[in-house]
């Protein structure tokens, strides 16, 4: 099995390809008994033989062997050295912030996960650091917002619910001629779709609550970086501020994530189906999904993804909320509810759920319509997904007529 260890900051990424990695990176059967499984390992500190003389572990907010297994695996699919796990993306997020200092400022997506807005903020500005918002796939937007105190590029793409594209090997080469810190919320994509660290991020941050854990019963997040010294700064600051996930939790995502290239191919093949599907739909106005040609993405989604998800959001001619609402409450397979990235199917509504704090006004300017639905194509059988779409617009509709 000495083929599966991975030594601590060595990349096993020569040796092994996604799948496999899936399965074994990070993980090998438990020395003391042979179990396959990496053990729960439910303790909060470890026995000492004599002062200072352990075996690497000393109290588990610092380590935790079934985290270091996660943490092994989740940095060899995103080909890094080095991964971190805490104890929500938010969390993972914080940890990232917490390396500027007051004055510093950050270029982010102006189309950002609306908990990533709020804490930059509601919580990093009042301790001075400046955040500016930009069309990331303009990348002119984002060198008129440099300066001296410009420290990070922060990069979600596709972004949440527009699915717009930003370049991520262009942000790497911008953010290399100013000295920036280039950081990719690959959350939307997971590693299986795009490996920001290949086209030169600097650190590659998910909410692994949604794909990678992928089963909707964990709230988890994860850093990945090859930057020794990131690494251990980043490292400092998860064991200083201790947003640290539980191992049982950390057994759950080694669970999940051992599909994650199986589940991936079935969402992506789905998710083209009902992207399709709602296309030629007589009620749909437009379908956001970066596998269209004509998406203004399309081609550097095609550059720098292996395929283009399961991610994608519609809106209805006449652009109305109550319209929206009707065909999020008709649906019976897809759940209405926040989140996504699970193996069922989910609808929401950005204007009312995830984007509600954006005043209206705002909203529109960026194209976040009243009637825009976002829908997380799970992996169901795929025409029992179309009939429930088929079934929830057309209901809509004789309601419409009766009233
Ligand atoms: C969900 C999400 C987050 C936050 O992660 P949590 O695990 O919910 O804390 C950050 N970014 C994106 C793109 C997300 O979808």
């Amino acid at each position: 099995m000495a083929y599966f260890y991975i030594l601590p900051n060595k990349s096993i990424q020569p040796l092994m390809k996604f799948a496999t990695k899936a399965i074994h990176a990070g993980q090998e059967p438990d020395p003391a008994t042979g179990a396959i499984m990496t053990p729960v390992y439910q303790t909060s500190t470890y026995v000492q033989e004599s002062p200072g003389k352990h075996k690497g572990y000393t109290y588990a907010r610092g380590k935790n062997p079934t985290r270091t297994a996660l943490e092994r695996c989740v940095a060899s699919l995103e080909n890094a050295r080095h991964g971190l796990c805490f104890s929500s993306g938010m969390g993972a997020s914080d940890a990232v912030i917490k390396l500027l200092r007051p004055g510093d400022e950050v270029i982010a997506g102006r189309d950002l996960y609306g908990g990533t807005y709020r804490m930059f903020q509601q919580v990093f500005a009042h301790f001075g650091m400046v955040f500016h918002y930009v069309d990331m796939s303009d990348l002119s937007q984002v060198a008129a917002k440099l300066n001296d105190r410009t420290r990070m590029l922060w990069v979600e793409t596709p972004t949440n619910p527009l699915m717009q594209i930003a370049d991520i090997a262009e942000c790497a080469k911008l953010a290399g001629q100013h000295k920036l810190m280039l950081v990719v919320d690959n959350t939307f994509a997971s590693p299986y779709l795009q490996n920001p660290i290949d086209l030169g991020a600097d650190i590659v941050m998910h909410s692994v609550t949604k794909y990678i854990a992928g089963h909707s019963d964990v709230v988890m997040g994860a850093l990945a970086t090859n930057d020794d010294s990131l690494n251990e700064k980043l490292a400092f600051i998860q064991n200083s501020c201790g947003a640290v996930p539980g191992p049982m939790d950390s057994f759950l995502v080694l669970r999940g994530v051992k599909t994650l290239h199986l589940r991936m191919e079935r969402h992506c093949e789905n998710g083209r189906v009902i992207a399709e599907f709602l296309r030629q739909h007589e009620r749909v106005s437009t379908v956001n999904w970066p596998g269209f040609e004509d998406h203004p993405g399309h081609a550097v989604a095609k550059k720098q993804m292996a395929d283009f998800g399961g991610m994608l959001s519609f809106t209805m001619h006449g652009d109305s909320m109550e319209e929206a609402f009707r065909v999020a409450s008709e649906t019976r397979l897809f759940s209405l509810a926040e989140s996504l990235g699970g193996v069922e199917s989910l609808i929401g509504h950005p204007a009312s759920m995830t984007h509600g704090a954006i005043p209206r006004e705002e909203r529109e300017k960026h194209g976040l319509k009243d009637s825009l639905l976002r829908l997380s194509v799970g992996v169901e059988d795929a025409d029992d997904l179309v009939e429930d779409l088929k079934h929830a617009l057309s209901v809509s509709v004789a309601s419409n007529l009766e009233n």
